[in-house]
């Protein structure tokens, strides 16, 4: 079976050099979403006193030609430093760094999605729109199976996996375990974890964001999942199917709340949102995953607690529907909802702006989905 050689390096005697004293210089590793839209890259430079607030880091750029941003001729692209946490692997004073990326006529990158989604953020400033994501993931061996599976096979049926304990249950606990503190220390708004329904499939959710803090801290924490398990030898898959047949793909729920829903009463303005949502169906799918709806078309199945990608539906505790209004908050007639339809791979900062140009701005129309599951 193939090995992750880095993870096979002692860690012991790396923590010998990482222990000595760095001076009065601090580290700052600049964190970007690549071409794929999905992929992340990063790279550190060193900074001579410790930044305090955002404006204290430098633009910095890097060559787009390697990274799926730009042709060969023209490959500058610019990094532009929007969100600073604190650094769990290198600590503190040091630095992680996200950033937008812009071409070299300083013009938004194809992918860089931040930037629309921070705007329309802004315009809906006044309606403190909170979101909450659920992350989950799978992890994998160097050889793209799933981690802790018989190489040859499959485990046991579903069953005792979801929010399982003991060593037949939970594959890969520690990886779990090391994330969640490491987001803690960096400042990253994580809310819980879970052992997901199929083995080594594992959920942590971020929230409650407000606006554009949403997509930042989910990237940051996706980051940081890949960054250890980098020194464990593991590989983070966030496909939405990873195996085919009666096994549980893999989404990122939305939950999605504003301060009118979230008073006495906001039931009204929740179903009002869900009404909005029922009419505009092919265009959220569109902008819940990277392919347009290619990839969530292998995990919504209306199978394995999802809804049809072909028709919308909403309910209340329902697991198996687009929308889920949460039972607590039907009885209380006040709180959020939840879009069950986002897909792992999902950028944030394309399903928030989305969830917003519906359910607030009111946009409608679309052309239709011209594809099958
Ligand atoms: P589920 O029952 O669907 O598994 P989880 O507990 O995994 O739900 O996730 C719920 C998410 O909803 C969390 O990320 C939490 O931060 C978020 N959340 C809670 N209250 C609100 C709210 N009022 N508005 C938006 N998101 C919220
Ligand atoms: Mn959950
Ligand atoms: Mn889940
Ligand atoms: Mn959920």
């Amino acid at each position: 079976m193939a090995t992750s050689a880095s993870a096979q390096l002692s860690k012991a005697i790396k923590q010998m050099y990482l222990e000595l004293p760095q001076g009065d210089k601090v580290q700052a590793m600049y964190i970007w979403v690549d071409g794929t839209g999905e992929g992340l890259r990063c790279k550190t430079r060193t900074l001579d006193s410790e930044p305090k607030t955002i404006e204290d880091l430098p633009e910095w750029n890097f060559d787009g030609s390697s990274t799926y941003q730009s042709e060969g001729s023209n490959s500058d692209m610019y990094l532009i430093p929007v969100a600073m946490f604190r650094d769990p692997f290198r600590r503190d004073p040091n630095k992680l760094v996200l950033c937008e990326v812009l071409k070299y006529n300083r013009k938004t990158a194809e992918t860089n999605l931040r930037h629309t989604c921070n705007q329309i953020m802004d315009m809906m400033a006044n309606e403190h729109p909170w979101f909450g994501m659920e992350q989950e993931y799978t992890l994998l061996g160097m050889d793209g199976h799933p981690f802790g599976w018989p190489s040859n096979g499959f485990p046991g049926p579903q069953g005792p996996y979801y929010c399982g304990v003991g060593a037949d249950k939970a594959y890969g606990r520690d990886i779990v375990e090391a994330h969640y503190r490491a987001c803690l220390y960096a400042g990253v708004k994580i809310a819980g974890t879970n052992a997901e329904v199929m083995p080594a499939q594992w959920e942590f959710q971020i929230g409650p964001c407000e606006g554009i803090e949403m997509g930042d801290h989910l990237w940051i924490a996706r980051f940081i999942l890949h960054r250890i398990c980098e020194d464990f030898g593991i590989i983070v898959s966030f496909d939405p199917k990873p195996i085919t047949g009666n096994w549980n793909g893999a989404g990122c729920h939305t939950n999605f709340s504003t301060k009118s829903m979230r008073e006495e009463g906001g039931l009204k303005d929740i179903e009002e949102s869900i009404e909005r949502l029922s009419k505009r169906h092919d265009y959220h799918i569109r902008m819940y995953d990277p392919r347009g709806g290619k990839d969530n078309a292998r995990r919504l199945t209306g199978f394995h607690e999802t809804s049809s990608i072909h028709e919308f539906s909403a309910g209340v505790a329902n697991r198996g529907a687009s929308i889920r209004i949460p039972r607590s908050v039907g009885q209380e007639k006040k709180g959020y909802f939840e879009d069950r339809r986002p897909s792992a791979n999902c950028d944030p900062y394309a399903v928030t702006e989305a969830m917003i140009r519906t359910c607030l701005l009111n946009e409608t129309g679309d052309e239709p989905l011209e594809y099958k599951n």
